[in-house]
């Protein structure tokens, strides 16, 4: 008997070609697959060829230890001169390199000769804070030019950068700062959050004293953001527009080893307690650089990119710091939310910078669906031509409504599955060359091995579910955990023999494209029946009245685990009544059979999500199985568990 881990349901008819013109006119073509496969190494010996080595490397893989590999072996660079100076010398330093969009409205260019100013600048001051090469640097910003700057100016030092979401609190600034021991906080006095000036810098002060004399801090750097009121302290503290606007643009930068840690990222914690996840410069600075071109098809002449991720998530490392700025590229860096001052904010920003590459997450997705079509309808987003989806499976429905009402039916979606962990994308389709099939992954990317195994760690078939594994190294994969050697091998590589493991399960269709399934541990067991909560929750938001929906598995006496349903209506959607709920009951019956029909639904306003918008399952099914509610500290916003566990308190009626 073949054990696959997760059962497969959904059948999914409709495919989208990659319109002729986009194909004809690819960066990427269908022959790259074959070429990599070839000789994987030699493709990303070449690929490391769209950097400027200042030593060039004598191997492309050293993988003699694993899982600590070693990529572009004996080669030396530096990150912020790959990303900044090199273009000035190519003479594009009056192309605008970051088009920035203030929440109150205020905008401000910077052309890549004076981001390369502000990132000189800015690592002389900090050189001057006494950071050398290896130190850590905690990141605390809104996301304002200076977060880039900063991030950069670490990486042109050889310091290591641990960015901190702004909206955290101090406790998960304080435990961030602790475990990678940061030496220096660049922080802001505030940044601007649905029209309000929203303070940092309390924060910051705040975890220095909780850490007491543990506190590895020696200086916080502020931006004056808000202008609003802050503490000072003249021991610590140093005015960003004193220090830094008054250092030199003239910075040599030094030349560091392939390896040398560029930064530890914090894992959005939805699954449990964050992990700093170690990343290192040719390797993942290659592989950030190559999707870029690839998966965005990425014209430096013609395309605006606009990722709407914040630079406190691995997204916004990779595709608006490190991608983009290696390609030369011009992008968007928004401040604010979505809905301020208006619903329709991020399409006005697309119209008025004329986007035509956007990068955005489901959840978002979904939020605007909920809206309605009516909002992007105001606006011209003719420019658009390629739209990304990245931190969960987008389901097909919010797929299909991405692509119409966003991208007018002709562009292209890039479905991006990765990791902070992964660095980089790993399975993608490619804009060019892939019938892509909405709310599948497709497959890996040229140079990248991934599988779908079972139990056994044996490749299932066409049409079975399992577990998503990498089977081969590449170069933006994490090197370790960090501190932790230990924890890395066993949270990794320990599930299947020299296979690394992402804790993600996925199927093969009856094509061979792969679909996640969401997360393992989220798997619900119902009647023997592994349930994946990607399916279900797909089926749910398929129905016209729903936005939103996660599924749990809580306790049953019968069935094992029985399947409770939380979901969001859409705005135009009637109040809902109890025949409202036995029809969308019915509806996953129908659309993925009767095994995966919900024993309850419950109507909520909001789920709970991480900062990076991914539903944190765990606290549901704590509610469906009515116990304390666990650690939500990695919570976007904590007043949504309240409000859900209000409502259950209603007896959550078994409505069979
Ligand atoms: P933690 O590991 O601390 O629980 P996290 O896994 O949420 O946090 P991230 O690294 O931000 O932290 O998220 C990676 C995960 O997001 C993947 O393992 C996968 O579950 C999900 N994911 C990302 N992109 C996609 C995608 N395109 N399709 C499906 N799932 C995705
Ligand atoms: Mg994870």
């Amino acid at each position: 008997m073949t054990q696959t881990g997760i059962d497969n349901l959904a059948k999914e008819q409709r495919v989208f070609e990659p319109p002729a013109e986009l194909a004809a006119s690819a960066n990427v073509k269908a022959d790259e697959y074959d070429r990599a496969a070839a000789d994987r190494l030699a493709f990303w010996g070449e690929q490391a060829g769209r950097l400027t080595w200042d030593t060039p490397f004598t191997d492309v893989l050293d993988w003699t230890n694993p899982p600590f590999a070693k990529w572009f072996v004996g080669g030396k660079l530096n990150v912020a001169y790959n990303c900044v100076d090199r273009h000035v010398e190519n003479g594009l330093g009056d192309k605008v390199a970051i088009h920035f969009v203030g929440e109150p409205g205020d905008t401000r260019d910077l052309t890549y000769a004076q981001l390369k100013d502000e990132v000189c600048k800015a690592a002389n001051a900090i050189t001057e804070l006494g950071i050398e090469a290896g130190d850590r640097v905690a990141i605390y910003l809104p996301m304002i030019p200076e977060a880039v700057v900063a991030m950069l100016a670490c990486a042109r030092l050889g310091a290591v950068h641990t960015v901190v979401f702004g909206g955290f609190s101090s406790d998960a600034l304080a435990s961030r700062v602790e475990d990678c021991e940061a030496k220096l906080v660049i922080t802001a006095d505030g940044g601007y959050r649905r029209g309000v000036g929203s303070a940092l810098k309390p924060a910051v002060d705040e975890a220095i004293a909780k850490l007491g004399d543990a506190s590895p801090v020696e200086n916080v750097l502020v931006v004056r953001r808000t202008g609003q009121e802050v503490a000072f302290d003249q021991n610590i503290d140093v005015w960003w527009h004193e220090l830094v606007d008054e250092s030199s643009t003239e910075h040599e930068p030094e030349a560091f080893d392939a390896e040398h840690p560029l930064y530890v990222m914090y894992t959005s914690g939805t699954t449990g307690k964050p992990k700093g996840i170690l990343h290192t410069s040719g390797g993942y600075l290659t592989q950030c650089a190559y999707t870029f071109h690839a998966v965005f098809d990425h014209k430096p002449d013609t395309d605006v990119f606009w990722c709407t991720a914040d630079v406190g998530w691995v997204t916004g490392h990779s595709y608006i710091v490190y991608g983009p700025t290696a390609n030369a590229a011009t992008q968007v860096l928004y401040e604010g939310t979505p809905d301020s001052p208006h619903k329709g904010r991020w399409w006005e920003i697309i119209q008025d910078k004329k986007v035509t590459l956007f990068y955005t997450a489901p959840t978002a997705i979904r939020t605007f669906m909920k809206w309605g079509d009516d909002i992007p309808a105001e606006f011209d987003l003719s420019t658009l031509r390629i739209l990304g989806s990245v931190g969960e499976s987008i389901n097909p429905e919010a797929y299909v409504w991405y692509r119409k009402n966003i991208g007018g039916d002709r562009t292209p979606i890039v479905d991006t599955w990765w990791q902070t962990e992964t660095g980089a994308h790993m399975l993608s389709p490619l804009p060019g060359v892939t019938a892509a099939k909405p709310g599948s992954a497709m497959g890996p990317l040229p140079g990248i091995s991934a599988e779908v195994v079972d139990d056994a760690g044996h490749p299932v078939g066409n049409g079975e579910g399992g577990y998503l594994v990498l089977t081969e190294p590449w170069p933006a994969m994490l090197r370790t955990i960090w501190g932790d050697d230990q924890r890395f091998k066993d949270t990794y590589w320990a599930r299947f023999p020299n296979m690394y493991f992402a804790g993600d399960g996925a199927k093969k269709d009856e094509d061979g494209a792969i679909w996640l399934l969401g997360r393992v541990d989220d798997v619900m067991n119902v009647s023997g029946h592994r349930l994946s909560t990607t399916e279900i929750e797909s089926a749910l938001v398929s129905h016209p009245t729903v936005a939103e929906a996660a599924v749990v598995g809580a306790t049953d006496d019968t069935t094992g685990q029985a399947v409770v349903a939380f979901v969001i209506l859409r705005e135009s959607a009637a109040e809902s009544t109890d025949e409202h709920i036995a029809t969308l009951r019915n509806h996953v019956a129908k659309e993925i059979g009767p095994i995966a029909k919900p024993r309850s639904i419950m109507v909520v306003q909001e789920l709970p999500k991480t900062r990076s918008g991914k539903i944190m399952r765990r606290l549901l099914r704590d509610v469906a199985e009515n116990r304390e509610v666990g650690d939500a500290t990695t919570l976007a916003d904590s007043s949504v568990m309240d409000l859900i566990t209000a409502g259950m308190k209603k007896p959550a009626a078994d409505q069979e």
